[in-house]
């Protein structure tokens, strides 16, 4: 009964209530429709592992995480491949500079492997702790680096590549299409104003797609390859490995804002220039985390972790609803402030939850219609938590109010399903638990008349009970 409404909801969504996204390359509003009917192939670029990842990386996996159960919440199938840097991303963050990883290693003194190893487990954990699905593939860029020496040796044979003293570079005036994305003016030379210019490259955006090792020392990572002893450029690898993973032609490929000018824009023009396809059909970018309204980043040094925020107290479920409260393509400004509201929210949702009881009744197809709409719509989730306290506040019996937030958690993530109640549940203080536990304890014992009397002390000071078979609920009495 329960899965054939489900069943039958799915389906008018599908056919009525299509799935909305903000396509970064149009700049617009399109209806999403992936290649296969009820599949979707879906890249997200991961970290480079040389540090803790900040809350801000963190924002953007979150809302990666939400499109993705949006998806899934529709009925597809998701195909989800996410990379881990572990080489040739530099510090300059264009084509000059240290490799990020080397310089971690040395400052470390640890080898870069187990630099890469502990900062991916260290990454792992935080997408755990907030409660992000796993990918269904995790590739890391250092065991595709053959991958990426047969996409190069294509686009030499295309001709799009140039030699220079330090790399093999693209030459990015062979691509018309070059900037789209971006709504680069190439004449101004946008990306040239992020990346420091060589006066060896042929312009300013073009970029490595295989650098040199330095005559002068070894490095730490290098591979072998026909242009000689080096490693890829950043960029290449999320074309070879999203390639060899999802095809040539993904449906959507999602990342941060600050991938837009460089990164994606240079991972089109390496893709497309190989296929002759187009790469992505649709592209998603989450906007940024701020703190003190200046963008939280590694590299500028005023980033936060997510260990930071547990060793202050705060569950990593807070951190979730501080982040589902704004859209993803909001700036965000993180206070404490701001985090503590959302400690607010979340206990008050979880307290409210778990005094639903344990018992599941039936989806109402109404709020989920409601719901539905409101994520379907470029995942609109700060119109979809509304609907949430709708829920609450509605009639419905507790059985199907518990049913119908457990169907909206498949997108929202808080796995209420498994949450426990802890002593900062507001709503029930620890006086009314320790009285409804010796009650029930003295029914047990059939003494219902000192049960009794418990009970009038429980509702005198503002709570009920409600019994079932080897269990109770205490409930705040509604005025
Ligand atoms: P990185 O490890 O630097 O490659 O970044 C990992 C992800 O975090 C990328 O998708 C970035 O776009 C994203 N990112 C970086 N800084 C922020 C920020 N302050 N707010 C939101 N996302 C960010
Ligand atoms: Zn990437």
């Amino acid at each position: 009964m329960w899965r054939g409404t489900r069943h039958r909801a799915r389906t008018f969504f599908k056919k009525f209530m299509p799935i909305k996204l903000f396509n970064t390359i149009s700049r617009e509003i399109e209806e999403f429709k992936p290649q296969k009917n009820n599949e979707v192939s879906f890249y997200t670029c991961g970290p480079t592992v040389y540090g803790f990842a900040h809350i801000g990386n963190l924002r953007t996996y979150i809302f990666e995480d939400i499109l993705k159960r949006v998806l899934e919440f529709n009925d597809y199938k998701v195909n989800h491949v996410m990379n881990i840097t572990d080489v040739g991303h530099l510090t300059g963050d264009g084509d000059e500079g240290e490799d990020k990883i080397e310089k971690s290693a040395l400052l470390e003194s640890k080898s870069v492997y187990e630099i890469a190893e502990f900062y991916t487990d260290a990454f792992q954990k935080d997408l755990q702790n907030l409660h992000i699905i796993t990918p269904n593939v995790w590739c890391k860029a250092t065991e595709h680096i053959q991958e990426q020496i047969e996409l190069i040796k294509k686009l030499e044979e295309k001709g799009f590549l140039y030699k220079i003293s330090d790399g093999l570079y693209f030459d990015t005036a062979k691509f018309p299409k070059y900037g789209d994305l971006a709504h680069l003016n190439l004449s101004g030379q946008e990306a040239g104003v992020r990346v420091e210019i060589n006066p060896e490259k042929k312009n300013p955006t073009d970029f490595a797609v295989w650098k040199f090792s330095p005559r002068e020392k070894q490095r730490l990572m290098e591979w072998d390859s026909p242009w000689g002893i080096g490693f890829p450029g950043w960029h290449i690898e999320c074309s070879a490995m999203s390639m060899k993973y999802l095809g040539e032609t993904i449906d959507i490929h999602a990342g941060g804002i600050d991938h837009i000018p460089v990164h994606h824009t240079n991972e089109i023009a390496q893709s497309e220039c190989v296929t002759g396809k187009q790469f992505v059909n649709y592209w998603l970018h989450g906007e940024f985390l701020l703190i003190n309204d200046n963008r939280m980043g590694k590299s500028v040094g005023n980033f936060i972790t997510l260990n930071d925020l547990v060793e202050k107290g705060f569950d990593p479920m807070v951190y979730r609803m501080f982040c589902l409260s704004s859209h993803y393509r909001s700036k965000l400004n993180f206070t404490f402030e701001n985090l503590e509201n959302a400690r607010n929210i979340w206990q008050k949702l979880k307290t409210k939850f778990l005094n639903l009881g344990k018992l599941t009744g039936k989806i109402k197809e109404e709020f989920l219609l409601q719901f539905t709409a409101c994520v379907n719509d470029d995942l609109g989730v700060p119109k979809a938590l509304a609907v949430v306290w709708e829920v609450l506040k509605s009639d419905l019996s507790d059985f199907d109010k518990r049913a119908t937030l457990l169907e909206f958690d498949k997108v929202l993530g808080f796995d209420l399903q498994n949450t426990k109640d802890d002593e900062n549940n507001f709503e029930i203080p620890q006086e009314i638990k320790k009285l409804a536990e010796q009650r029930f304890q003295t029914k047990l014992k059939k003494d219902f008349k000192k049960a009794d009397e418990l009970r009038k002390k429980i509702v005198e000071q503002g709570f009920e009970i409600e019994d079932f078979v080897e269990s109770y609920k205490i409930k705040k009495i509604e005025k």
